[in-house]
């Protein structure tokens, strides 16, 4: 027998496990309608602000916001998806990953980088002596561009106020942001990859790194490198806490 006491969080986990929620994937159990136009770019927290600091409160409305995305219809990348993907991971994470938007794998499966830039991914983050299960994972856009275009302005401002929420309920101690598309999106700005990976920024007061896309090593091998170095520089700074 475990000495271990259930804390509400526990409880909670347990329940949305029951309800649908399963492994913290945040799977939303039910649609919600949304509006054919885009709303404002920040979502109204289903819970009160002051609420934001605890882990119950933040869990429970990033399922609801998890469900919300579910149903949404803000952009037209919802008219061609199989299965929004949301995030994954842990909620309560000191790291978050945030790449560009769902690939066809991702898009059949519902989670976030599981294709082969995925499986990349996953060997990056055991090189800093983690597992996906340490961090929280999520993209710009939650569903699919056809071909695996870049998601247009457009979508990623219909898309972004579920990102911000995000990033804000799980409150990391560190961001990265993985390639051009992310990085441009959440810095606000068009300077190119290669001039803003290596370096700290902040996005909503987090300390965010920017660095390659696992896609662009696949195709580039050499860019690998100079990714390591940076994935090094987001391992010393948490390990700093
Ligand atoms: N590329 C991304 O940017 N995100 C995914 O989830 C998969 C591939």
């Amino acid at each position: 027998m475990s000495d271990a006491q259930p804390s509400p969080l526990s409880d909670l986990l347990a329940y949305l496990g029951e309800i649908g929620y399963g492994d913290l994937y945040l799977r939303p159990a039910a649609a919600v309608p949304q509006p054919e136009t885009a709303a404002p770019v920040s979502m109204p927290p289903v819970l009160p602000a002051e609420t934001g600091g605890d882990a119950v409160a933040r869990l429970t409305e990033l399922a609801a916001l998890a469900a919300t995305a579910e149903g949404c219809t803000r952009c037209r990348l919802s008219e061609g998806r199989h299965k929004v993907v949301f995030g994954s991971g842990n909620p309560d994470a000191d790291l978050m990953l945030i790449g560009e938007g769902p690939g066809a794998e991702e898009d059949r499966q519902g989670l976030p980088f599981v294709g082969a830039a995925g499986e990349l991914l996953t060997r990056m983050i055991q090189a800093i002596e983690m597992s996906r299960d340490d961090l929280y994972i999520a993209n710009v856009v939650k569903c699919r561009p056809p071909g695996n275009r870049d998601p247009q302005p457009d979508e990623v401002a219909a898309c972004r106020g579920y990102l911000e929420r995000q990033i804000a309920l799980v409150q990391p101690k560190v961001i990265v942001a993985l390639g051009k598309v992310a990085a441009q999106t959440l810095l606000g700005t068009e300077s190119p990859i290669g001039q803003m990976r290596g370096r700290w920024y902040r996005i909503q007061g987090v300390p965010a790194m920017v660095t390659y896309h696992p896609a662009a090593l696949l195709r580039n091998p050499a860019l690998k490198r100079a990714t390591w170095e940076d994935l090094q520089q987001v391992r010393d700074r948490l390990r700093a806490g």
